[in-house]
Formats: structure tokens, C-alpha cells, sequence
């Protein structure tokens, strides 16, 4: 098959194109405009392929999507690209109701010029995936969890405009009868993560001597899935999942904020002790919690288990130490990332998480 990946040299995007290329055999067609999240280095493994193309694109830009479109001919869109990171999304959301809203729709409408046109049977199994994030159901208390019924109920601007993404694909289904399925997964781990979101900024802060700093007293809870994990789940679903159906996804791994630093840094203590013997968890510090930091994030994800026969590979400590390991491995990924933003950051363009 013919899978059009969008977003695929970010995080996820570019775990879901290796494991394609790697473990199908399916063609692949990259399409990113490599925003400062992008990195075409997290795809050097599989770059040489045959089966993998990239073509740089913005998803906002609609006669560009078209042409990627009509050029590659894709049985199967899965639609990762968009702005993700919420500490941003609070200093600067327009950039997220442009991509994450205008380009969602500049995609959809593109898939569904070409759809309409396709011979009935190319038509019936030709899917539209859209991946997204629980943060749209809001938060919890201290039970429940979010199923595929959950109400919507995001409170930043990010989980707002990916809420808004979700509602626009589920219309182009219901409206136009475009073969759509949303998912919505819990927080990801694991290699080639940006270094500013949580996980990785505490391993690389961690090595670099640095404050380790934790929003608020920590006690936030989120749900965590290794990345390795989400693109075999999202692989399930776009082959065998139904159409107009939503799936959530997630791992099992409700942990707060602190007991993820503190596992981060005894997992560190083994592999990397520090040079002064010292226990990295004494670089510990609180700093001023997030505005409208959401308590708790927990997903039920029976129906993707029971319906798809997907479960996680991965514990949350396996995960986590193969993450840890492979942050230690792979400088060479991540430095450059680090000056480059420290360089942003001087000339005023950055934002500090
Ligand atoms: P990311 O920020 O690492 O990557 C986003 C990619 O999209 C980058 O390669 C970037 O260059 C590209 N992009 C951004 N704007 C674009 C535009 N206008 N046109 C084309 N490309 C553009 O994000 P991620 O963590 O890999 O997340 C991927 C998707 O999964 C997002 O939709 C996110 O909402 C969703 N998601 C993420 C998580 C998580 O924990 N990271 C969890 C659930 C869902």
C-alpha cells in the first residue's frame, strides 16, 4: 500500500515511518515542512529505502498537499503534523489554530477531492487517520479514566485546536462519507523526542548537570506509552480498524510528574553515575506550575485491545530505560538540537519550556 505519513520527521511521525519501512511492506511518503520540531536525522535509518520518499510540504498549503496528493496516490493519509507542544501553545497559539485547524482542514479537503474521484472499491478502503491526543477530554480527578465516550473538554490552546482538528475529521466523515478514524493516545516516550518536552529535557539536563525542573509539586499524572508501542497500535488500526470509529490508546502507565523524574534519575544513577558519585535526584527542583496545568491524564484503551488485538510491548520502566539508554547513545541527535534552540534563544525566537 501507498501510506502518505504528515508530520513524519517529528517524534511519532518519523517512529511510525522507520517502523513502517522496517516491519511492512508498504511505500511511504513523508510529508513535512520541518518546523523547529522537525528533523530529517530521525529517519537516517531508513532514508535509503526505496519505499520511503519525503517531500517538504506545509499541510497549511493547499496546492502543494494536492499535488503531493495526486502525485503519490495514497490509499491510506495518516495526518501526524501539527504544533504539539502546550507551553508553547500558551505563549503563542496562533500558530496551532493554523496548523493544527486551518491545515487539518486544508488536508482533509485535499483527500477528499482525490477520494471522491477514486473507482468505487479504491474508495471503500481508503482511509483518512487522524492522530491525536486524550488532553482533548480535559482532566480528571483521582479516578476514571477517558473512554471513546468521553466528552471533549480541552483547556489549553493546544488540546483546544487538536479538539477542533478531531471535530473537522469526524464532520468530513459523517458529511462527506470520507472513511475517517481518529485516535487519541495518552503521553509518548521514547527515542528522537524533542528535547523540550518533558522526558528528554530531564535526561538531557540530567547529564548536563543542570536543575531538573518539575511544574508545581509534581503531582500531575499522566499516562505514558512508548512511541514504539503507539505506531504498532496506530498500524492496527489503519489496516484493520473500522471506519467512523474512534480508538484511544494508551498504555496502563499512570505515573505523577515526580515519580517519572525520580525513576528517570535512579535508572541514570545505574547506567551513568554522576563523576562526583552523587544521586542525580539531588538535581531535583520545583519551579512554578504551568498555567491550567490539567491534574490527571488516564486512558481505557479496551476497545483497541479487544477489537484489534493491540497491547503494549513495552512496561513504563522498560521504556523507560531503553529511552534512557538510547539518549546516552545518541548525542550526536540530540546536541545540535540544544545549540540550535540555545542560538533561537539568543536571537529572541525561542521559547524556554
Ligand atoms: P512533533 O512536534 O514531534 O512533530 C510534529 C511534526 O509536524 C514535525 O516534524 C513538524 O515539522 C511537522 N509540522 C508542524 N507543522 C507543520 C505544518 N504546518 N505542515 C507540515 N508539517 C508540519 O509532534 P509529535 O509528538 O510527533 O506528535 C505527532 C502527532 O501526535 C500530533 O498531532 C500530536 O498532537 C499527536 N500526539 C502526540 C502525543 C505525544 O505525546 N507526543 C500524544 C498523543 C498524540
Amino acid at each position: 500500500m501507498r501510506i502518505l505519513v504528515t508530520g513524519g520527521a517529528g517524534f511519532i511521525g518519523s517512529a511510525l515511518v522507520r517502523h513502517l519501512i522496517r516491519h511492512s511492506a508498504h511505500e511511504v511518503l513523508n510529508l513535512d515542512a520541518l518546523t523547529y520540531a522537525g528533523t530529517l536525522s530521525a529517519l537516517a535509518p531508513v532514508a535509503d529505502d526505496p519505499r520511503y520518499r519525503f517531500v517538504q510540504a506545509d499541510v497549511r498549503d493547499a496546492v502543494a498537499v494536492a499535488q503531493a496528493i495526486g502525485d503519490f496516490r495514497p490509499q491510506i493519509i495518516t495526518h501526524l503534523a501539527a504544533e504539539s507542544h502546550v507551553d508553547r501553545s500558551i505563549d503563542g497559539p496562533a500558530a496551532f489554530i493554523e496548523t493544527n485547524v486551518v491545515g487539518t482542514f486544508t488536508l482533509l479537503d485535499a483527500a477528499y477531492a482525490y477520494w471522491r474521484e477514486l473507482p468505487p472499491t479504491e474508495r471503500a478502503a481508503f482511509r483518512f487517520h487522524h492522530i491525536s491526543t486524550d488532553e482533548v477530554f480535559g482532566s480528571l480527578g483521582e479516578t476514571g479514566r477517558f473512554s471513546e465516550a468521553t466528552p471533549y473538554d480541552p483547556r489549553s490552546p493546544y488540546s483546544a485546536s487538536k479538539a477542533a482538528s478531531d471535530h473537522l475529521v469526524s464532520a468530513w466523515g459523517h458529511t462527506y462519507g470520507l472513511p475517517v478514524i481518529v485516535t487519541n493516545c495518552s503521553n509518548n516516550y521514547g527515542p528522537y523526542h524533542f528535547p523540550e518536552k518533558m522526558i528528554p529535557l530531564m535526561i538531557v539536563k540530567a547529564l548536563g548537570g543542570e536543575t531538573l525542573p518539575v511544574y508545581g509539586r509534581g503531582e500531575n499524572v499522566r499516562d505514558w506509552l512508548f512511541v514504539e508501542d503507539h505506531v504498532r497500535a496506530l498500524h492496527a488500526v489503519f489496516e484493520r480498524g473500522e471506519p467512523g470509529r474512534r480508538y484511544n490508546i494508551g498504555g496502563d502507565a499512570e505515573r505523577r510528574n515526580i515519580d517519572v523524574v525520580r525513576t528517570l534519575c535512579a535508572i541514570l544513577d545505574r547506567l551513568h553515575p554522576r563523576a562526583d558519585g552523587r544521586a542525580y535526584a539531588e538535581q531535583i527542583g520545583f519551579v512554578a506550575d504551568r498555567p491550567g496545568h490539567d491534574l490527571r491524564y488516564a486512558i481505557d484503551a479496551t476497545r483497541i485491545r479487544e477489537e484489534l488485538g493491540w497491547a503494549p510491548q513495552e512496561s513504563f520502566e522498560s521504556g523507560l530505560e531503553k529511552t534512557v539508554r538510547w539518549y546516552l547513545a545518541n548525542e550526536h541527535w540530540w546536541r545540535p538540537i540544544l545549540a540550535e534552540r540555545a542560538a533561537d534563544q539568543r536571537r529572541g525566537l525561542g521559547q524556554t519550556p
